[in-house]
């Protein structure tokens, strides 16, 4: 038990697992051909952590084995930033554009180990649960994807309102085994690529909703849990024409409980709502950090993105258009600077009980807005460049190649050079695989409405109210 390789990887996958695409049951999502790339990059991940395992592992508490950084509790400065780095080191390896890189549950399964004195507080089993089940994945080096929010069906209700109160996962009865569950959760990303599935908090239940109050966790070919993934954005298209599509489709899933057995050992929360409200806000921010490390490599790729852009049609020089690529590098670097001081805090939630998430609270507000910038940015460089880009079959066809090489070249780069890099612009900011992008930095860590929410109600807007008192009052003495 220890890291595995991308092989090891992608045979794991082969476990008779219930995944729909596209209307189709597929028998193994590792043949799939829109699924191919995908399960390529992240098989390039595992073998990663064997090519640099001095940056990317360190030992098992228990057996002393390498396993992966991700899921190391970081009680020093020292140590997150260790954990820090080999996350930097993953992310950019598929250059910020997989949100559900296996790190981001690794990281949210550490949170709850930190955290799991809250699950334990009424009956120690449930923390016992939480313990094992983190050293079975860290050891084993498992890929988790998680389902956390109820279907939208009807936002205006709570789930036991709903027309159909089975609808929204939820507990049937519990037996000797354990808890059958029933019902949706929405949605799940990497849901086809992954060993196991994570049921857990999110957002606040209200009384009543104990039924709905869970968290779990279960191997991905349980029987009676199903998959239901959205189209795939791989069509096919060679890696000349959709660069990013055609390696890093996370895919997204919805997750259905048809009566689920859930093994009682596997069970975390059980109808506590107490519990379930409390968990998260005990969390030391580990997958806020990940997420927000690989959100940092984006902006960094995107700047590049724009910076070769503006070299490739001869605009460089153009005062405005370093103005905006120096926007976004700036954007850039203000997030790593935030990043080297959220990574401080979880050393904080880890070792004093405390945890203190602001700073990367605030990065879930900037980098959806420095990502948007970016995209803008890029379109209005690229101009028409961005559209006219032939496919890699048109530079095969002798009868055109010779105008493509004519009138597509750029400065001082060939036509076939020039088009691919606008092929991969259009890929990021254009193709569906690019509007999900955004989509995904926007919601992954709730909707943006609540991720400022929270500041609103923060002791510092109070200090900073308080400021404009001061004035307000001197002038009224
Ligand atoms: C690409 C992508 C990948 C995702 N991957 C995962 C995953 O792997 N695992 C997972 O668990 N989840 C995942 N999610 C889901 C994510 O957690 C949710 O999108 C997020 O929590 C928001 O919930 P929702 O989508 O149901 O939107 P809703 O909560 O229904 O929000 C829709 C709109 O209503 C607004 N709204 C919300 N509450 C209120 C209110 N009280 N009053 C007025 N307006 C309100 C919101 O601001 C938003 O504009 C993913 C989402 C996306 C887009």
């Amino acid at each position: 038990m220890s890291i595995r390789t991308g092989k090891e990887f992608v045979e794991s996958l082969r476990d008779g697992r219930t995944v729909f695409v596209n209307g189709e049951r597929l028998n193994d999502v590792t043949e799939y051909p829109p699924f191919r790339g995908t399960v390529a990059t992240l098989a390039s991940l595992y073998d990663l952590q064997h090519e640099r395992r001095g940056e990317l592992t360190y030992p098992s508490p228990k057996t002393g084995v390498p396993v992966s950084a991700s899921f190391m509790l970081a009680e020093t400065i020292e140590a997150a930033e260790f954990r820090a780095r080999a996350e930097e080191i993953r992310a950019d390896h598929t250059l910020g554009l997989m949100g559900r890189l296996p790190d981001f549950c690794n990281a949210m399964l550490t949170d709850f180990m930190a955290a799991r004195a809250v699950l334990g507080v009424r009956e120690a089993r449930y923390a016992e649960n939480l313990a094992r089940y983190y050293e079975e994945c860290r050891d084993r080096d498992w890929c988790l994807t998680h389902t956390l929010v109820d279907p939208q069906i009807d936002r205006s209700k709570g789930p036991a309102e709903q027309p159909d109160p089975f609808a929204a996962l939820r507990l049937v009865r519990e037996t000797d085994a354990g808890l059958v569950v029933r019902g949706a959760k929405m949605l799940s990303t990497l849901a086809p690529f992954a060993n196991e599935l994570w049921v857990g908090p999110f957002y606040p239940r209200r009384a009543g909703e104990e039924p709905y109050a869970l968290c779990f966790a279960l191997p991905m070919d349980t029987p009676g849990l199903k998959f239901i993934c959205r189209e795939a954005y791989d069509h096919g298209r060679s890696t000349f024409d959709r660069p990013l599509s055609s390696r890093y489709d996370e895919e997204d899933a919805l997750a259905v409980f048809d009566d689920v057995l859930v093994p009682w050992e596997r069970v975390f929360i059980n109808g506590d709502i107490e519990i379930f409200n409390r968990v998260l806000a005990r969390t030391p921010g580990y997958a806020m950090l990940q997420g927000t490390i690989r959100g940092m490599v984006k902006l960094r790729f995107l700047a590049g993105l724009a910076l070769h852009i503006a070299e490739a049609i001869g605009r460089g020089d153009l005062l405005h258009v370093q103005a905006q690529i120096g926007e976004l590098v700036a954007n850039a670097e203000l997030v790593s600077g935030l990043v080297r001081a959220a990574t401080q805090e979880v050393t904080w939630g880890t070792t004093r009980g405390t945890p203190h998430r602001s700073l990367a609270a605030t990065l879930w507000v900037l980098i959806p807005q420095a990502q948007m910038r970016a995209a803008e940015v890029i379109r209005q460089l690229s101009g028409s460049g961005l559209i006219m880009t032939p496919s890699e079959n048109d530079f095969a066809n002798p009868e055109i190649a010779g105008y493509l090489e004519k009138y597509l070249c750029g400065k001082n780069v060939s036509a076939r050079d020039r088009v691919q890099l606008f092929k991969l612009a259009w890929d990021m900011v254009g193709e569906p695989f690019g509007s999900r992008q955004l989509q995904y930095e926007w919601f992954y860590s709730g909707d943006p409405y609540f991720t400022r929410t929270r500041f609103y109600r923060s002791p510092v807007t109070i200090e900073f109210k308080a400021m404009v008192d001061r004035i307000l009052k001197r002038d009224r003495n």
